[in-house]
């Protein structure tokens, strides 16, 4: 059997236009401040889908939807991941499963992390699972500047 592992890493700042929605896993977080982003600005998702591609070696996330493309902006993430996986797995490869951390002070994401491993699972058509991290003051993220999210993707073939 083949395997392969792939990383994924994203983070947008904190954005000061009070439309921006909160939008990490697929799970929308009422009334907290959104991210600056061309899409919906999901580290989450962004990170699951490029810990795949990586996995896949197909590149990374800008390469398959550039910011420059209006058919991407605003565009639900999970959309993405729904993509990619179905990319990674058009070259023949089973996804085995992706863990993911997301970084943040706030919110609070143990209360939506169910939520977010379903909608994340139901995309990937994989068991993905979720951890949330806080940054402990340190950094950007520990100055609520941002939230990152860091992925693992194993994929394989038989
Ligand atoms: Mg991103």
């Amino acid at each position: 059997m083949k395997m392969r592992v792939g990383q994924g890493f994203d983070i947008h700042r904190f954005s000061d236009d009070p439309e921006r929605r909160l939008v990490l896993g697929g799970v929308h977080f009422e009334g907290e401040r959104g991210l600056v982003g061309h899409s919906d600005a999901d580290v989450a998702a962004h990170a699951v889908a490029d810990a795949l591609l990586g996995a896949a070696g197909l590149g990374d996330i800008g390469e398959h939807f550039p910011d420059t493309d209006p058919q991407w902006k605003g565009v639900d993430s999970l959309v993405i991941v729904r993509h990619v996986a179905a990319l990674v797995r058009a070259e023949g490869w089973t996804i085995g499963n992706v863990d993911c951390a997301i970084v943040c002070e706030a919110p609070k994401l143990a209360p939506r992390k169910p939520e977010m491993q379903r909608l994340l699972s139901e995309a990937a058509g994989a068991p993905v699972t979720v951890k949330g991290r806080r940054a402990e003051g340190l950094g950007t993220l520990g100055r609520r500047e941002g939230i990152a999210g860091w992925a693992v993707a194993v994929i394989h073939a038989d």
